[in-house]
């Protein structure tokens, strides 16, 4: 059934059942006339829902529709056809609004969608054409005038302006944006103009893949309502013998009939989804993307966060602070090579190499045959010839020697530093250093999620062990483990969850992938980090903002102290309800009435998530 049939069917239902009510305590009809009006909506409600009960029955599935089609024919037999039609108004209407809830978490990002631009400048020969957004190329330049919308993502070409990014981030404080930083999709210039060279449109863009979420996040709605049926399977067959019981017993059908009512569990049925997609829809605000309720339900049991070194701790924008020359190249041709090798690499270690070719007004040269070596480093090739760039183990991997001078400057680097060797076929002919400097934030970011819960923090990382100690003790982690190759990352994580911990990742990406898939949530940090691991990690935080990790594990544990008090709740009426109906304190019309309540209150309460800050 549609969504459009479904609204129908509920009105004509609730118009029926309200008409019948109001004529019948008015007195305005005769008694007949309205009971037949009920009658009406009651079956009308039974096609509606008797239709997908008969289908689990037949499935062996004791579902809650089974339970509500039962009350609902059980009211009708004993003539309390008002109460029946009310009991088909709470179930259609929960759905419709559980429908309707779920489409307002995501309308936050909806908005972004609708408001997307659909046009932009793109410079063609020296002339400004506005064209599709579709038809827009990588690599052209796009002009954005003030109170414009940047219709791709990008790196600012020429210019200077101020940028509200809410749309993507959630944060309302706009950004000043000058030459070299990137800018995303959907986001707006406020004052100044920019000059923007594409990198991603469409599909590809942040943009693109906030859609893609979302849609992920919508299909995967199924297994959180799962969660009811799951009680209903053990409460539907107890409920009926229960009915069957009594009316054996006391021989009075209108007790059955409220036992039915009360039994449903409606607010069983809301308590977790509409907690789920209230603080989706919070998150969803602050620039957290929720792939599935799952990740949400997982995170909050967590009690080791692992963290990525390089761009997690460290802001992953490392720079070139020594170029040594370790054979008969010059300066210059240690660079060049060096950046002729990591061209293709999307490591943050190469743009590092690359901007200081860059700044050395050095062109690397383009040489296809490229490979990576995850956590060791990279390697091109050109005829003959070979560059190869990395760590100490990355020439071990290519047998190439150490000579005495590049061992004893590896020595006195690595204390503090990371160094990248590079090697002109079998020969090491220099060495660059890099360093990377930490978050401004990570210390108090890492003493709150301490503090919240008592959580231990690992730094895994693939530099060297000195330099890994460094960071880690500046950051204030608690464990650090270095030297590590990407699957022995995740060898680690399995490591920490086969202890029964409960594990969360966050990485930036490029080679993290593997981690953050592994752990039971994946946290990927910003959407400009690599494809992969924002496709494999559960949830994606859209700045690479570390300090919204606290507030994320929060809310999350908030999340499921609501969804339990629901749960809790939910049942504590039914129960009291069913005891009171055995008895035959509650007739019918009340029990329906006590069981509409019941679902509001778990509704309301839900509701409070999307506040939460
Ligand atoms: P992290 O765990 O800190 O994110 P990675 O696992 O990405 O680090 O890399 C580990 C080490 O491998 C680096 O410290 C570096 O020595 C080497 N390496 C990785 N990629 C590259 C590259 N593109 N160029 C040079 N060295 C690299
Ligand atoms: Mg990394």
């Amino acid at each position: 059934m549609t969504e459009k049939q479904k609204i129908v069917l509920l009105a004509a239902c609730s118009t029926l059942a309200a008409l019948s009510w109001f004529s019948s305590t008015l007195s305005l009809l005769p008694r007949a006339m309205s009971d037949i009006l009920s009658l009406v909506a009651a079956v009308l409600g039974v096609a509606f829902i008797g239709h997908s009960a008969l289908k689990s029955l037949l499935e062996g599935v004791f579902g809650i529709d089974l339970l509500a089609t039962t009350a609902i024919v059980a009211s009708i037999v004993v003539g309390e056809y008002l109460a029946a039609a009310v009991v088909v108004l709470m179930l259609g209407g929960g759905e419709v609004l559980e429908d309707y809830a779920f489409k307002r978490a995501s309308r936050a990002i909806e908005k972004l969608i609708e408001a997307s631009p659909k046009t932009a400048v793109v410079l063609r020969d020296g002339e400004e054409v506005e064209v599709r957004v579709e038809d827009v190329e990588l690599g052209e330049a796009v002009l954005v005038r003030p109170g414009g919308m940047i219709p791709v993502d990008g790196a600012v070409l020429k210019g200077r302006a101020t940028v509200n990014q809410s749309s993507v981030t959630g944060e309302s404080m706009p950004v000043e944006k000058s030459e070299g930083d990137q800018v995303y999709c959907g986001t707006m210039v406020e004052l100044g103009a920019l000059e923007i060279r594409v990198t991603a449109v469409g599909e590809g863009s942040t943009y693109g893949r906030i859609v893609s979420m979302v849609r992920e996040a919508e299909e995967n709605r199924a297994p959180i309502e799962r969660t009811a049926d799951k009680y209903a399977k053990y409460f539907t067959p107890l409920i009926l013998s229960l009915g069957i019981g009594v009316f054996l017993f006391t021989r009075n059908p209108l007790r059955i009939a409220s036992i039915f009512v009360i039994a449903c569990p409606c607010a069983l049925t809301l308590a977790t989804p509409t907690a789920m997609v209230a603080s989706m829809g919070n998150f969803a605000r602050k620039g957290i993307l929720i792939r599935n309720g799952e990740s949400l339900e997982k995170l909050s049991g967590v009690d080791v966060l692992v963290l990525d070194k390089t761009g997690t701790i460290t802001t992953g924008r490392p720079e070139v602070d020594d170029v040594r020359v370790l054979g008969d190249r010059s300066e210059h041709e240690v660079v060049r090579l060096a950046a002729t090798a990591e061209r293709r690499s999307e490591h943050p270690l190469a743009q590092a190499v690359l901007k200081k070719a860059n700044d050395l007004g050095i062109k690397p040269e383009d040489w296809t045959d490229f490979k990576v070596h995850p956590g060791l480093g990279v390697r091109v090739e050109k005829e003959e010839s070979s560059i190869t760039v990395g760590n100490e183990k990355m020439l071990k991997e290519y047998s190439i020697p150490l000579s005495d001078e590049a061992i004893e400057y590896l020595t006195e680097q690595q204390a503090a530093k990371t160094v990248m060797l590079v090697a002109e076929g079998e020969k090491v002919i220099g060495a660059l250093t890099v360093s990377d400097v930490l978050r401004n934030d990570v210390k108090d970011v890492l003493t709150e999620v301490r503090m919240s819960g008592g959580m231990k923090t690992i730094m895994l990382t693939g530099d060297n062990a000195h330099v890994a100690k460094m960071v880690g003790e500046q950051a204030g982690v608690d464990e650090i483990v270095a030297d590590l190759m990407p699957h022995e990352k995740v060898e680690y994580i399995c490591g920490l969850k086969a202890k029964g911990h409960g594990v969360a990742m966050v990485g930036d990406g490029i080679n993290d992938a593997p981690a953050l898939a592994i752990a039971d949530v994946g946290i990927a940090m910003g959407l400009s980090g690599a494809d992969v691991s924002i496709e494999t990690a559960g949830i994606t935080l859209a700045t690479d903002d570390l300090g919204k990790l606290p507030k994320l594990l929060r809310i999350s544990r908030e999340t499921m102290k609501i969804i339990k008090q629901n749960i809790m709740f939910a049942m504590a009426v039914n129960l009291l309800g069913v005891i009171l109906s055995i008895y035959g304190f509650i007739p019918p019309l009340m029990a329906s009435v006590i069981h509409e309540s019941n679902a509001l209150l778990v509704m309301v309460n839900s509701l409070r998530l999307l506040r939460l800050d």
